[in-house]
């Protein structure tokens, strides 16, 4: 026997094989565990490329199927022969839950008494579908079960058991999943809110008008935290903030009653300190968390216009600061010198 003699009918053997059992079944009737990095790409759909390479073994002419034991998965091994048969393997892997993730988990399990939901339970089925329609994680680097119906028992049952009464016990967290925990405990701590952002999502999803924002919001990158209502909502706050059309009817309605666009916080004015090149120069800033005012159209008295530090400021840490709290914050600290 040696690989070298699979052919590339072989694997497609091995890959319709893989369909009709589908992975769980394949899998143990081989032998194989899941892989952790290498997935065969065929018609758009993933393969666990090591079970694969030892299945096709075994529908080769007298030949029996690969042993785990008898070669590696990696890059020189079941890699290279599979893509020397013309087959693309692509690599992908596990991502933590993120905060938005864990957010529509806990509003689920919220329905459900805080109990785990089971993978065969509608819901979870629902969940899976919205979970990958959520722009956080890479489609080309997840693995075939990501977020799928099991792993959404696996983590309801984890926050499940780790969460204690007591409100951060329970079994000691691993480190993986402190996040979830935290999350857990803002729901405790303020249902109401939270359920609101999870509608949002949720809504936000179904509608499209999250599942296509756009990842790369500059300012992202500088804060340190993510909102409590979770990265999708913060980047529609952010984008809404941005538009053009809302900031100049901003403008035009502060120009009726004020002379000059000075930060409502720190009274930089733009204009004064750059002369001409600063002129009309401001940022707006929404004052209420999308959770609270919900997905309807945002009202000019919403709005503050703040220079750009102040705005910074504002967002740098999760919760967001109140302009009275940043004001506030200001003028303690001028009091300390
Ligand atoms: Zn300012
Ligand atoms: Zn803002």
């Amino acid at each position: 026997m040696a690989k070298e003699d699979v052919t590339r009918g072989d694997v497609l053997a091995a890959l319709s094989e893989f369909d009709t059992l589908q992975q769980k079944a394949f899998l143990q009737k081989y032998g194989m565990k899941k892989a952790t990095k290498y997935f065969v790409k065929h018609d758009g759909k993933l393969y666990d490329s090591k079970a694969i390479l030892a299945a096709a073994h075994g529908h080769h002419q007298d030949y029996a199927p690969l042993v785990w034991e008898d070669f590696s998965g990696g890059k020189a091994d079941a890699v290279k022969f599979l893509q020397d048969l013309g087959f693309e393997v692509a690599e992908a892997r596990d991502f933590n839950w993120a905060r938005d993730e864990l957010i529509l988990a806990c509003d689920l399990m919220c329905d459900n008494d805080w109990k785990a939901v089971r993978a065969h339970d509608p819901r979870a089925v629902e969940l899976s579908e919205l979970l990958r329609r959520m722009p956080l994680h890479p489609v080309e680097l997840r693995k075939p079960d990501f977020r799928s119906p099991n792993s959404i028992q696996q983590k309801t049952f984890n926050i499940e058991t780790s969460f204690g009464n007591d409100g951060m016990g329970g079994k000691k967290a691993t480190k993986g999943g402190a996040l979830d925990l935290v999350v857990r405990k803002e729901f405790q701590d303020d249902e109401k809110h939270m359920r609101a952002a999870a509608k949002l999502i949720r809504d936000g999803l179904l509608s499209g008008i999250l599942a296509g924002e756009s990842l790369g919001l500059p300012d992202l990158d500088e804060m340190e935290s993510t909102a409590v209502e979770g990265r999708l909502l913060e980047r529609r706050h952010l984008s809404r903030e941005r538009s053009r059309k809302l900031r100049k009817n901003k403008i035009a309605s502060h120009l009726k009653s004020h002379v000059t666009l000075a930060c409502e916080v720190c009274k930089f004015d733009f204009s004064a300190k750059y002369g001409p090149h600063g002129d009309r120069y401001i940022e707006c800033h929404h004052v209420i968390p999308l959770a609270k005012s919900g997905a309807k159209e945002t009202k000019l008295q919403d709005l503050i216009l703040i220079c750009a530090n102040c705005h910074r400021m504002i967002h740098r840490r999760s919760p967001w600061l109140t302009p009275d709290e940043l004001r506030n914050l200001i003028a303690d600290n001028a009091n300390k010198k």
